[in-house]
């Protein structure tokens, strides 16, 4: 029992602040000046893998935590997180909890925050720069565009999009014209394609996937809604990518030749 609780006649700590923290998408230099901050003074960063490896290898092993994926593929209950953080905050640490991107967009942050708030722990919320908007861009793809989407919608993509109680309504997304930006949408490509194609979207509709977006080997592959799924396994696209499905996606092609912002990271396919 790491943290002694208990042991009668000592001062109660005060318990330490937990930092909720996006680190953006992976290049260290898209990271808030707050974050760095925040992690060069923390006692404690948990993490999982997203933050990437240029962001994770310059964190010391010492006050690194990693509670994403286990050794045999299992991913850390979030259970655990949530009673790590808790713990750690009670012993009086400063306490990064680090998530890709930014910490409220599908990154739990918000159950991580209802967690601590029924704990009595003090945290702070740090915005992050989220892939979502990121990792089009990076691409040479704007979310929005006067002439071609005046909304975007940010789904997940996990969920099977065929069963009942689907919580994604693919038809009212493909109602809306605007841009489709899917998180966590690679393996299910298929069926969500499927979906907004059944829903009335046109088969030559745009669509772009951003592999490691602003990691040193970000990918970019190109399609339509029809020919997506073959681009993919072309490519041989994996997680963690960026869909983006609606007009905004062709703006890439008009762009691309004079895109210079990735850096030299990045390789078309
Ligand atoms: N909180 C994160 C999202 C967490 S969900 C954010 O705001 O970015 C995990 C999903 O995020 C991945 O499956 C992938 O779809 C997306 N993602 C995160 N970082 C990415 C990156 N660098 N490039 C492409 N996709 C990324």
């Amino acid at each position: 029992d790491p943290d002694g609780a208990g042991s009668g006649g000592e001062e109660p700590t005060a318990p330490g602040t937990v930092h909720l923290v996006g680190s953006g998408p992976g290049d260290p230099d898209l990271m808030t000046v707050k974050a760095a901050r925040l992690i060069e003074s923390a006692d404690v960063v948990l993490h999982d893998k997203l933050p990437g490896p240029e962001i994770l290898g310059e964190i010391p092993e010492e006050k690194r935590e990693d509670v994403g994926k286990r050794a045999g593929g299992e991913w850390t209950p979030q259970e655990y997180t949530n009673r790590r953080l808790v713990e750690l905050a009670r012993e009086g640490k400063s306490v990064v909890r680090l998530k890709g991107g930014d910490p409220f967009v599908f990154g739990r942050g918000g159950e991580e925050a209802e967690h601590l708030a029924d704990a009595g722990i003090p945290f702070e919320v740090v915005p992050g720069v989220t892939s979502a908007i990121a990792g089009p861009a990076v691409a040479g793809i704007p979310v929005t565009h006067r002439d071609h989407a005046s909304s975007v919608s940010f789904v997940t993509g996990h969920e099977d999009p065929t069963k009942a109680e689907s919580a994604v309504d693919w038809d009212a997304l493909a109602a809306t014209g605007g841009t489709v930006v899917v998180l966590m949408g690679v393996g299910k490509l298929p069926a969500y394609t499927a979906e907004l194609r059944d829903a009335g979207l046109a088969g030559d509709t745009p669509v772009a996937l951003v592999e490691r977006a602003t990691w040193p080997e970000m990918r970019v592959a190109t399609g339509t809604l029809d020919t997506i799924v073959d681009v993919r396994d072309e490519a041989g696209i994996e997680p963690p990518a960026i869909t983006v499905i609606g007009d905004v996606a062709a703006t890439r092609g008009r762009v691309v030749e004079f895109l210079r912002n990735a850096d030299g990271r990045g390789e078309e396919t």
